[in-house]
Order: structure tokens, then C-alpha cells, then sequence
């Protein structure tokens, strides 16, 4: 049995933080059997508790194991429509990977490699497989957004027999994982391939339609005659610092840069779109979102891309394997230091940020350690783009156009039960960051899931 755990090829950092191709390579045929061969196929397998869809992982990496690769994708398609997408998202270090034995005295199985392998071979192979529908139930139910939670509930659906209508507000499908996550890290062409899948399972998307413009919820049960309406809307609303100087020229919401790079395709040298390819950029915020938005303007050609943040590497919240990619391209670090005034030139365009220093004090609410100013600390670091990755909220328009749908009134998310997707709206049903706040795509997608069961179990239970 090998017991070290295989690593996954990479793009050389020096050549990668000037394109936008994918940083992991994928294994070999033969370093996935390898891997595969490492799980010891626990009779309790701690690691399908630890994954928020139980994906059946002992029994997928088996099928690796013996070579079997396609048969491995269909085992991890019975309960997650998206593999080669978790595959490459997941913070797997803390769900599976941190459940599994083997990670107790070693290295854990790399399960999210081996789910990424599977699906791509099986992609690749063009030898994907429908599964079976049950027969139509005449029911017909909208779903709102078309990210991972919106396009889960509707795969789940449309296998129970319903008719199901994605309405997007966007001009592609996939949501985050379109317009926030960047190419290097999951290409779209994937994206797009697994959307094919579950437009070819009979879900219908219909794009650029806003729900809350175009037409109401409540107008999609008077005028539409759908039977139920699943609301997965996102967190797309940026959060701002209320610093002086933010609307300054230069400074984006990481959703605006970041869509401007994805989805408008900015990057590429005659764009529809323009992004501003600073020189020196700092990226302000410590998170996935903060990463991505750093890398990119590596790869946009920035000469220094910075990270701001006000706590220690510690308390990032960004997947500790997004940090070390960032580190090894050569993204800088300026930790415990916090942004209080943006500064601009006369032409209103940004020249640099002016900071404090922090240190840590008690915990707050959070757990993690306060940051608390440093007197007389301040100093400015200059820069030409400046991007604020703080945080996002839930847009308020389907709310404010569904007096029905109740919203907390501390994030403004959507008052769902985090249980069966209910909300206080008779036949209307809600999920992912809409309800929990801005959280990961397996959580979206696991409560897309559980609200497909509700909307069945309400309108098409089973005899
Ligand atoms: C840059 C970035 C990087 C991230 N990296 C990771 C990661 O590595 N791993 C991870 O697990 N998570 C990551 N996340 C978080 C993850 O992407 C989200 O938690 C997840 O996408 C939430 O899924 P969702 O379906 O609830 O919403 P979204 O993906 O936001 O999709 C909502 C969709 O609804 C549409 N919509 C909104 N309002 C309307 C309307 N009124 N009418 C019609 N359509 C509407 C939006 O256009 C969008 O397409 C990242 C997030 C960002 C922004
Ligand atoms: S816990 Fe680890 S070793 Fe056990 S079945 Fe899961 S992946 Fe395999």
C-alpha cells in the first residue's frame, strides 16, 4: 500500500501568475489507482458524515481503485450533480478529509483529487449517462439564480418529475462559479459541460430574466401558473469599508473586478468589457474572494499584487491551499494592517492607501482574535487599483418585491428553515447564501437538495 499521499501536478508558479490556465493539473490514470489504493474502505466511513451531499466515497474510490473510472463518477453522481466542480472547490480539509482515519496519524486520502479524476474521465470519455427520470407529475415549479444551489434543486427536481424553469438574472448560467471563481481555479468550459448535463436531464434556464423586473415571485404563481418557487438569489451585494476615498477611479468591489475577469472575459486583449491592469494593486480582505481577486490581477498583469488584511494569517478565512498558491506566486502579505483612508490624485484617481498597524486582542463574536489599532501607527502604501474584498450581502430586490418573504433583519437573508427550505411563504422555498449568507458551493448545493425533497414531499409525494 503507498502510504504517502500523491501529490496533484501543478503549474510552475513563475509561469502560472501570467495566465489564467488551471494551476492543478489532474492525476494520471495510474496516480489516482495509486491513491485510491491508499482508503482503507472503513466499515464506518467518518468521511461521508464530513461531506455535507454524503457523496458514498468508500465506494467511488474504490471503483478507482480497480480501474474502473467511469463507473467511480457515476457512484459520486447519485448524490452530487457537480463533481468535477466540488472536485476543484470543496474545502475538503475541513469536511471529508478532515473525517478520515487515516488523517489522524498521516495524511488523509485526498478525496477531493481523486473526485475531480473521476469526474473529469468521465467527461472526457463522452460516455455520460443519463439517469433515470420518475414519470412526469404535471407539477411545474421557477427556480431563482442559477448558481450551485438553484442548479441542484433543479437537477433533483426535474429526476422527480417536475417541470423545472431556471430563471437567471445574468447572461450565463452558474452563478458564482461563473462569474466570481476565476479560470485558473475552475475553468468555465467545466462549468458550462456540467450545465449541458442538466440541461440535457430536461432543466430549462432562461437567462437574463430578473426576478423581482422582468416578473415578481408572485407573478411567476399568478401569471406563470408555476406550482412552487425555489429562491437560491445569492450574496452578490458587495460590502464596502466607509472609508474617505472609496469611490475613487481605481477601486472595484471584488464582484465587480472579479465579473469584469470571468465572465466579460476582460482578460483577453480586445474585451467588451475594459478592467483597469494596475500596476501595483492591493486586494483588501483575507478570504477566498480576497485570493482569487489578487491572482487575478497578477494575472492581469499587475508588476505587485498586495494582500491587506487586518488580522494575522491565522484567522484567514481563505482555504489554507489558496493562501500558499497566492504565497508562491508572489502575491505580498500585509498582515495586521488595516485601510483607513483610500487616497486619490486631483484626476480622482487612486494613488495609494493610507493603513494602520493591528494587533490581536480578545476574541469576538467570531471566536477569532480582535484587531485593535496600533496609535500613530499610520502609513500609506501606494497603488494605482484598489480592490475591497470585505464581504457580500443578499441583493434585497426579490425581498423587497415579495412583502411575503421575510428577511433577518441583521443580513437581510432570506428567513428559510436551514432544515427543509421552507420559508414563511406558502409553496416558496429558498437555499444557499440567500439564507445562510455568503457561505461555500457544497452548502448551496446541499441546500438545494433538501429543498427539491420539501417541494416533492408538498406537492408530489410519493404513494
Ligand atoms: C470569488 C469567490 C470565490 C469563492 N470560492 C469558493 C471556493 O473556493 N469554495 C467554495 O466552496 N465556495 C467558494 N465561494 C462561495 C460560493 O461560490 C458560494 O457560497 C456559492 O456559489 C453560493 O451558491 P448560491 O447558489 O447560493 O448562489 P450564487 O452562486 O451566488 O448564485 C446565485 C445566482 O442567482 C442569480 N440571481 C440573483 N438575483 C437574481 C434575481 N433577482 N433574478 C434572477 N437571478 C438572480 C445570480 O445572478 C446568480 O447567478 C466563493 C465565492 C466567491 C464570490
Ligand atoms: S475515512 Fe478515509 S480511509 Fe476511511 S473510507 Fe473514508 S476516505 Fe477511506
Amino acid at each position: 500500500m503507498t502510504v504517502a499521499r500523491i501529490a496533484m501536478k501543478e503549474q510552475d508558479p513563475a509561469a502560472r501568475g501570467r495566465n489564467f490556465d488551471e494551476v492543478p493539473r489532474g492525476y494520471t490514470g495510474d496516480e489516482a489507482k495509486s491513491e485510491a489504493a491508499r482508503c482503507l474502505k472503513c466499515k464506518k466511513p467518518l468521511c461521508v458524515d464530513g461531506c455535507p451531499v454524503n457523496v458514498k466515497i468508500p465506494e467511488f474510490i474504490g471503483l478507482i481503485a480497480e480501474g474502473d473510472f467511469i463507473a467511480a463518477a457515476r457512484k459520486i453522481k447519485e448524490t452530487n450533480a457537480l463533481p468535477a466542480i466540488c472536485g476543484r472547490v470543496c474545502p475538503q480539509e475541513t469536511q471529508c478529509e478532515a473525517r478520515c482515519i487515516l488523517g489522524k496519524k498521516g495524511e488523509s486520502v485526498a478525496i477531493g483529487n481523486l473526485e475531480r479524476f473521476a469526474a473529469d474521465t468521465e467527461r472526457e470519455s463522452g460516455s455520460i449517462d443519463l439517469p433515470q427520470k420518475r414519470p412526469p407529475n404535471g407539477k411545474r415549479v421557477a427556480v431563482v439564480g442559477s448558481g450551485p444551489a438553484g442548479l441542484t434543486c433543479a437537477g433533483e427536481l426535474v429526476k422527480a418529475g417536475f417541470g423545472v424553469t431556471v430563471f437567471e438574472a445574468l447572461h450565463e448560467a452558474g452563478g458564482v462559479l461563473v462569474y466570481g471563481i476565476p479560470e485558473f481555479r475552475l475553468p468555465k468550459a467545466i462549468v458550462k459541460k456540467e450545465i449541458e448535463y442538466l440541461e440535457a436531464l430536461g432543466v430549462k434556464i432562461v437567462k437574463n430574466f430578473v426576478v423581482g423586473r422582468t416578473a415578481t415571485v408572485d407573478d411567476l404563481f399568478n401569471d406563470e401558473k408555476f406550482d412552487a418557487v425555489f429562491v437560491g438569489s445569492g450574496a452578490g451585494l458587495p460590502s464596502f469599508m466607509g472609508i474617505n476615498g472609496e469611490n475613487s477611479t481605481g477601486v472595484y468591489s471584488a464582484n465587480e473586478y472579479l465579473t469584469r475577469s470571468n465572465l466579460m472575459k476582460a482578460y483577453i486583449d480586445d474585451p467588451s468589457t475594459p478592467i483597469m491592469k494596475g500596476r501595483r494593486v492591493i486586494t483588501v480582505g483575507g478570504g477566498n474572494v480576497a485570493m482569487d481577486s489578487a491572482r487575478t490581477a497578477l494575472r492581469l498583469g499587475a508588476e505587485k499584487s498586495m494582500v491587506v488584511y487586518r488580522r494575522s494569517e491565522a484567522e484567514m478565512p481563505a482555504r489554507a491551499a489558496e493562501i500558499h498558491h497566492a504565497k508562491e506566486e508572489g502575491i505580498e502579505f500585509n498582515l495586521l494592517c488595516n485601510p483607513v483612508e483610500i487616497i486619490a490624485g486631483e484626476n480622482g484617481a487612486v494613488t495609494g492607501v493610507k493603513c494602520v498597524r493591528m494587533e490581536l486582542g480578545e476574541p469576538d463574536a467570531s471566536g477569532r482574535r480582535r484587531p485593535v489599532e496600533v496609535r500613530g501607527s499610520e502609513f500609506v502604501i501606494n497603488c494605482d487599483v484598489v480592490v475591497i474584498a470585505i464581504g457580500n450581502s443578499p441583493n434585497p430586490l426579490i425581498p423587497n418585491t415579495t412583502p411575503r418573504l421575510k428577511v433577518s433583519e441583521k443580513h437581510g437573508t432570506i428567513i428559510a428553515n436551514e432544515v427543509d427550505g421552507r420559508t414563511l411563504m406558502q409553496d416558496v422555498y429558498a437555499g444557499g447564501d440567500i439564507v445562510t449568507g455568503a457561505a461555500t458551493v457544497i452548502l448551496a448545493m446541499g441546500a438545494g437538495k433538501t429543498a427539491a425533497y420539501s417541494i416533492a414531499a408538498d406537492l408530489a409525494p410519493l404513494p
